[in-house]
């Protein structure tokens, strides 16, 4: 079986890393136009770079939970291919096990050039000034895709969708593009869909099928489910 997972924040957050929509947390100290948009960044990348330092720290503490797991389970089981797109900038599922991770919003491990474009892995700490080490320009951003800017892997995501059996949508809101696209291409296909999330989403009529619950519990349920139906 050939299936495209597509995880989101809901996944993250029980491991202890919020989002921008939780109302405690880091992301209340900051405004999403300073620190998520290029125009933000361009203003004040000092402010930026603080913001995402804290993030990566933060990232670093955090350790993957059950649902991280049980994907990493069902990517090494015998008889699925399975493609992991994710929203998230942590390295959580890599960290869990899983090999083929597709990071359509970047990660915050890596550091992306300004000026020619090149990619690497940051430090703990990050600076406007570190110079690249491909060009030697001092224009490091985070290599994380911001409010504005186009996601990564787009083709690649839809090639991938248009030859699965299913796509499962996992701790995201289903309502936000592209990847709320993501479910309209799949069905159009004729792709199974289904939705995984803490509550249904907004756009959780346009799946086929959905089950509700901290993912930490619905995740692994269901793939016990799909690797007992492929045994
Ligand atoms: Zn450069």
């Amino acid at each position: 079986m050939n299936i495209v997972v597509l995880t989101g924040a809901g996944i993250s957050a029980e491991s202890g890393l919020g989002t921008f929509r939780d109302v405690d947390g880091l992301w209340t100290k900051y405004d999403l136009n300073d620190v998520a948009t290029p125009e933000g960044f361009a203003r004040n990348p000092e402010l930026v770079q603080d913001f995402y330092n804290r993030r990566r720290a933060n990232a670093r503490r955090a350790k993957p939970n059950a649902a991280h797991e049980a994907l990493a389970r069902l990517e090494a089981a015998d008889g699925v291919s399975l493609s992991l797109v994710t929203q998230n900038v942590d390295d959580l599922h890599e960290q869990a096990g899983s090999c083929n991770v597709i990071h359509m919003h970047g990660q915050l491990a890596r550091a992306l050039c300004g000026a020619c474009a090149h990619r690497w892995d940051a430090g703990e700490m990050m600076a406007v000034s570190d110079p690249c080490p491909a060009c030697g320009r001092p224009a490091t951003r985070p290599d994380v895709v911001w409010f504005g800017e186009m996601p990564y892997h787009m083709d690649r995501i839809f090639a991938l969708l248009l030859a699965a059996d299913l796509f499962v949508s996992i701790g995201t809101s289903g309502s936000v593009y592209p990847a709320a696209g993501f479910v309209a291409e799949a069905r159009c296909s004729g792709v199974e869909t289904l939705e995984l999330n803490l509550e249904p989403s907004e756009n959780h009529h346009v799946f086929d099928g959905g089950r509700y619950g901290p993912a930490s519990e619905v995740v692994p349920l269901w793939v016990a489910d799909v690797l007992g139906g492929a045994g």
